[in-house]
């Protein structure tokens, strides 16, 4: 173990993913949680383990993360996911001439692709829109949003990283323009405490921004909420996406016995009130259905909203137009405030090499050379953080 100590604010997959690289290269770490672990957007999400083909055609750049990252994610937690495969489905004209730009920007991403006729679509999944056009195979898969993460955070904690939930940051210890620790409220005793780090891993997600502002630096996340509806039964095993650029209610999620329908985008000013927009429900019965018509009548389960920590400056675009890739922000170049960096944006999906990037820029800060070693060690079962 080398002698620096650094603190992950958040509790996310991407906090977990961090943690894990970290105490992997041998530091100690520490992360702080100001709810229960994954009670942001992370325990919220649909579960796809994308191919990257949602994003092949207008973003590229996120389309390559995922599908290298859907890669290793396969071979280090293969328990928390099912390889069921996708279908981008065509159901109108329209789609279908949307067919040739996705299969070339696949291609351009190394997305492995298979053209399916409608009677081979309909042999796979029986439910599907019978007058669909065609239908893509890629490899999508489904995740289990609580196991992942708990892969990397078990995995962490057996290497010795201390993890506090219910533990706020509240403030940062700054000295001369260096950030030297945080303030964490415990809100299990009410108390208040220092912790001193050598450097602060800001993993905060769609909250990024107000931490960031207690150091008084700066970082241009927009949060960026989106409406999920779960019905009970499963129509389809694989994971089905319509073919034609991102929309509305155009993911279907298999999840254990659920269907999970999704999503809608839009930008709010405050992460923690995204709301749940009655209309917003009702899109995700009407699309969802277009591909798989059982869905009209499914039986309602729940439905809820997430937040995405996009990464964007306020006044550019909004919702959609936003790169679903992620970035890191080494505070010292952007705000002169040492001691600081950020990891914001990204999917699910990428956590493992956002957490390569932000370890990179921590080491570089510190003058270390310590290669990253996460894409080939095979993490703990999730079970293992429990004992
Ligand atoms: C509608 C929707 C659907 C999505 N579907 C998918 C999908 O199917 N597949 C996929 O790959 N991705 C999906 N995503 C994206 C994915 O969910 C996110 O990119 C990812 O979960 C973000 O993880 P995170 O750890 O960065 O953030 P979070 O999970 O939000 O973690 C940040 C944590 O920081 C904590 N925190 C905030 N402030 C403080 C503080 N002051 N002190 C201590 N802790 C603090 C929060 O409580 C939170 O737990 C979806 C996103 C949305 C919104």
């Amino acid at each position: 173990m080398n002698q620096f100590h650094i603190i992950v604010i958040g509790g996310g997959g991407t906090g977990a993913a961090v943690l894990h690289d970290l105490t992997q290269r041998g530091f100690k770490a520490t992360l702080l949680e100001r709810g229960e672990l994954t009670s942001g957007t992370t325990g919220r999400h649909h579960g796809l383990l994308h191919s990257g083909g949602r994003y092949a055609v207008k973003d590229q750049e996120s389309a390559i993360e995922c599908i290298q990252e859907n890669l290793i994610l396969r071979k280090i937690a293969p328990e928390s996911m099912e390889l069921n495969e996708g279908l981008f489905v065509a159901i109108t004209e329209e789609d279908e001439s949307y067919a040739e730009a996705f299969l070339a920007g696949c291609e351009a991403c190394g997305i492995s692709t298979h053209v399916l006729t409608p009677k081979q679509a309909l042999d796979l999944e029986p439910n599907l829109n019978p007058h669909l056009r065609l239908a893509v195979q890629v490899p999508d898969g489904t995740i289990d949003a609580w196991r992942l993460p708990l892969h990397f955070f078990a995995t962490a904690k057996h290497r010795g990283a201390d993890i506090r939930t219910y533990s706020e940051v509240i403030g940062f210890l700054k000295n001369a323009g260096i950030v030297g620790g945080v303030r964490v409220l415990d809100h299990k005793t009410n108390q208040e405490y220092d912790l001193k780090a050598d450097i602060v891993v800001n993993a905060s997600g769609a909250w990024a921004e107000k931490v960031t502002a207690m150091a008084e630096a700066e970082v241009p996340v927009r949060p960026s909420p989106g409406v999920m509806v779960a019905v009970q039964g499963r129509y389809h095993n694989m994971v089905l996406n319509r073919l034609h650029a991102s929309g509305d209610g155009d993911i279907i999620v298999p999840q254990r016995n659920l269907s999970i329908i999704g999503t809608t985008s839009w930008i709010v000013e405050d992460p923690d009130r995204p709301g749940l927009p009655e209309d917003h429900i009702q899109l995700m019965f009407k699309n969802g259905a277009e591909m798989v018509p059982a869905i009209k009548d499914a039986p309602f389960r729940a439905a809820w909203s997430a937040v995405r920590p996009l990464i964007g400056s306020k006044g550019a675009d909004e919702g959609r137009e936003l790169s679903r890739t992620f970035k890191c922000f080494d505070h010292k170049e952007r705000d002169n405030v040492e001691g600081l960096v950020t990891i914001c944006g990204g999917k699910a999906t990428t956590l493992r090499g956002m957490a390569e990037t932000t370890v990179n820029v921590v080491c570089q800060k510190l003058g270390l050379d310590i290669p990253c070693r996460t894409k080939d060690e095979v993490l703990l079962p999730y079970r293992a953080y429990y004992n």
